[in-house]
């Protein structure tokens, strides 16, 4: 049993380290009110012995400025993790086992359906981070994990067909563009039914999260699988993540899911960094702007939830050209209406994240 007002209150407290708190990343187990006592349970996977003293001092400290509650009981049960290739428990799964060492922020690129340009956007906002760390002298800093089982893409986007090697029993990133690669693509085969991939999900992701050597990186930049269903949400919570951006077209029925999109990292109390609209008009050969699919969407959508409209992309063949060739459009097309959108989002990013 959880206690609303409990929870509210432990919302605050922050995983040591961590810019996320205890309750997005699931470690309340139970925290109910006797008379004036608070009774919470922790259950978490630690092999830090300070974690769980840092902790249960913390949500003391929390749940003694709630009025009424003159005392807590706060219990922390704790598994130690076990190490690489053998079996972890779901039901146990602290952050520590998802930490990635050496990589400072690790951002999603989700949208609410498929089609609109997610992948797109994770790979172009990639190659952008690079070349805006590049130009500050810190090259081969950026990151890409292609976690869209249902179509990934970013292989095909990024021109690496190679698979990665396994140096002990950790995944080596391929690298393109000076970018370190890893796709689900690389592992599952053309072969593999859809239906089966949606299980495969939170393990594979785990085995990417834990197993991949990606070295030292200022930013990882995940691609989701469209959609908001259970097993996008236990992904997100699965990944530290320090903060999300979505991809949306104009169109209405987008634009309606992409806030069930924002919802899903509400609940787990991942930051929006802001809106993305892509697909937002086509430029004609007088430089004049037809809006295809309406105007305005990404805009409202974006006011509606209370972030930022980070940018618009229009229609560009150059886009689907540069994508089927492997070659994204910031690398190929830099100074094209799209190659700049997209430079312009990455630098507005970087600065969000204070990188
Ligand atoms: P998602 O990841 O949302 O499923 P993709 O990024 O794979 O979408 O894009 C779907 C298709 O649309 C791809 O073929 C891609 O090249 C194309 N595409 C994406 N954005 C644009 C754009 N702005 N202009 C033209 N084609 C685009």
């Amino acid at each position: 049993m959880i206690d609303d007002t409990l929870l509210s209150a432990l919302k605050q407290v922050k995983y040591p380290g961590f810019s996320r708190d205890i309750v997005s990343f699931g470690l309340v187990s139970g925290a109910t009110i006797e008379g004036n006592r608070a009774v919470v349970a922790l259950a978490l996977s630690t092999a830090d012995e300070r974690i769980p003293r840092l902790l249960k001092q913390d949500v003391e400290q929390a749940l003694s400025q709630l009025p009424g509650i003159e005392a807590a009981d706060v219990h922390v049960s704790v598994t130690v993790p076990k190490t690489h290739g053998q079996a972890q428990k779901r039901d146990v799964q602290g952050p520590e086992q998802q930490r990635l060492p050496g990589v400072k922020k690790i951002i999603a690129v989700a949208s609410g359906k498929g089609g609109v340009g997610k992948s797109t956007f994770a790979v172009n906002l990639a190659c952008a981070f690079d070349k805006l760390l590049s130009e500050q002298g810190r090259p081969r800093q950026v990151g890409l994990m292609d976690c869209d089982i249902y179509g990934p893409s970013v292989p095909l986007m990024m021109g690496i067909s190679a698979r990665p090697e396994v140096r002990d029993n950790m995944l080596t990133p391929l690298e393109n563009f000076g970018i370190r690669v890893m796709s689900m693509g690389f592992l599952l085969d053309d072969t593999t039914p859809v239906v089966w991939r949606g299980p495969m999900i939170m393990k594979t992701i785990q085995q990417f999260a834990a197993n991949v050597d990606w070295g030292e990186l200022d930013i990882l930049v995940v691609d989701l699988p469209p959609g908001t269903g259970d097993a996008q949400l236990s992904l997100v919570q699965t990944l530290p993540l320090d903060g999300a951006v979505i991809v949306t077209t104009p169109q209405s029925v987008a634009v309606n899911v992409t806030r069930r999109g924002a919802m899903m990292f509400g609940k787990v109390n991942v930051p929006l960094l802001g809106l993305a609209e892509n697909m937002s008009y086509l430029e004609n050969p007088d430089g004049t702007k037809n809006f295809v699919f309406g105007q305005g969407g990404g805009a409202s959508a974006a006011r509606d939830l209370e972030t930022e409209l980070l940018g618009q992309v229009p229609l560009d063949p150059a886009i689907g050209q540069g994508s089927d060739r492997g070659i994204p459009s910031v690398i190929g097309h830099p100074d094209s209406a799209a190659g700049q959108a997209f430079q312009t989002m990455a630098k507005n990013l970087l600065q969000k994240l204070g990188l």
